[in-house]
């Protein structure tokens, strides 16, 4: 859709306000709203935002970060493509968008700007990067004010796949599905999962872009139309600390230039998988502990990541390997030169997908330049190598907590400089200053946070 469009689809359905969103540094959806007769203008000119925000934390603690303080002023700029009628709320639609400086460069400080600097960076090899979000999600009914870990009871205790958990969800998920199908964003399949009330609705495959979007129309979606139902659904990655957690893997696959040819498949190889594809996972294992703290990073997200959660805790790869950080997934039977695809399991939805998929290609990226190896394939679940074979096959176990994460960031200079000294700067502070906050409270604080923020 262009402007007009965007005004015209307004108009013809009574939209009263549309949502500017973004994403922030504490990987939260903000934004501010533009009622439908100033729309024009404001498509143009922006919304105002002040520079303090990109140093805000997820509990609203801002952070001190240089240049991001009371002075200062950029513009949310929506992507008229992004434009989706919200069917979950009156009236309202919603766009996201980016942050452009008053000099209507992007603010470096920009997470979407960077993803598109990365996708472009992608296209300088020829690469073009497809992309889909897989959500799992718990469904609860809140009893109490949340204060309490048991306030939050999982609508079925049903079992993983099991069809009594897809009754006991059916009114909602047909809510949900209708939900995006009026948003034309097409789902892929959907299914009970294994813990107490959690449910898994994977979305179909987009450009990069398009994707990261998606994402955010799918945490905006489960969470609101669940909301409608008197439910809450929750995409925290361990929102019950004994209970299997939520992951938000990350499939993608690198097509050419005009996006005809899938170049992550070569039929020689026993795994259908190119050199392209190979140095590709070498780059993403080389920089996993440093990336983690982009792909999976709140301070809940290390409760997830555990071995023999089928959550992924080691540095490993294996073709259709569900323990392992990346995945080769086989592709469909008589399409599988275009539809094999890679899956990093080592991501949650906590995260904000515009820095998470672009670490991704960054990392990726890093690999084929400079042609590393991924290592043997793990066939096995990696958690179940002895610690001598895993350090002969070079596989690590992730940093457990948030600031081990923090600090792997840090000290990745490849990672670092991609994302660029104002932006790393305030993330890392802020997400410093989550891992503070939630240290000193106890478990009831983490999990109410994380279960009604994610
Ligand atoms: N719930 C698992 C996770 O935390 C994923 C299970 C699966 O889909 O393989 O990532
Ligand atoms: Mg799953």
């Amino acid at each position: 859709m262009n402007q007009e469009q965007v005004i015209n689809a307004c108009i013809q359905d009574g939209i009263r306000l549309t949502r500017f969103l973004y994403v922030d540094n504490g990987c939260t959806i903000r934004g501010k709203l533009v009622p439908t007769e100033r729309l024009s203008g404001r498509m143009a000119s922006g919304q105002g935002l002040t520079v303090a925000m990109q140093a805000m934390n997820m509990l609203d603690q801002l952070q001190a970060v240089e240049g991001m303080g009371p002075v200062g002023e950029i513009r949310l700029v929506p992507d008229p493509e992004s434009f989706v009628i919200l069917p979950y709320a009156p009236n309202s639609a919603a766009m996201m968008c980016d942050m452009i400086r008053l000099d209507k460069t992007p603010w470096d400080a920009c997470p979407r700007s960077f993803l598109k600097r990365m996708i472009a960076q992608a296209a300088a090899h020829g690469l073009t990067v497809q992309a889909a979000f897989e959500g799992e999600f718990s469904l609860f009914r809140r009893e109490g004010d949340g204060s309490d870990p048991s306030h939050y009871q999982p609508i079925d205790t049903g079992l993983c796949f099991s069809s009594t958990a897809m009754h006991a969800a059916a009114p909602v998920i047909d809510a949900i599905m209708a939900a995006f199908a009026a948003q034309n964003i097409p789902v892929d399949a959907y299914y009970p999962e294994l813990g107490h009330g959690q449910h898994e609705l994977p979305l179909r495959h987009a450009p990069a872009l398009r994707a990261a979007d998606n994402q955010i129309w799918f945490r905006e979606t489960v969470r609101s139309v669940a909301a409608n139902h008197g439910l809450v659904a929750s995409l925290a990655p361990k929102p019950k600390l004994d209970q299997a957690g939520n992951g938000c893997h990350i499939h993608w696959s690198l097509w050419d230039a005009a996006g005809e040819t899938n170049l992550l498949y070569d039929g020689a190889d026993q795994y259908l998988l190119s050199r392209l594809g190979y140095h590709f996972i070498g780059g993403l294992l080389a920089h996993l502990p440093g990336l983690l703290a982009l792909t999976t990073p709140s301070y809940n997200s290390f409760h997830r990541l555990q071995p023999h959660f089928w959550s992924s805790a080691y540095t490993a790869w294996g073709p259709d390997n569900r323990e392992a950080a990346v995945r080769v997934a086989s592709g469909a039977w008589g399409s599988e030169s275009t539809s094999i695809n890679l899956e990093l399991k080592a991501s949650d939805a906590s995260n904000n997908p515009y820095l998470a998929l672009g670490g991704l290609i960054v990392a990726g990226l890093d690999g084929i330049a400079r042609e590393l190896e991924p290592g043997a394939a793990a066939l096995i679940d990696p958690g179940n190598y002895s610690d001598a074979e895993r350090s002969q096959r070079g596989i690590r176990r992730y940093p457990t907590t948030q600031a081990e994460a923090l600090d792997a960031l840090e000290q990745d200079d490849v990672l670092m400089d991609a994302l660029g000294s104002t932006l790393a700067t305030a993330y890392l502070a802020v997400k410093r200053s989550e891992y503070a906050a939630f240290a000193a409270e106890d478990e009831a604080f983490e999990v109410r946070h994380h279960i009604e923020k994610f």
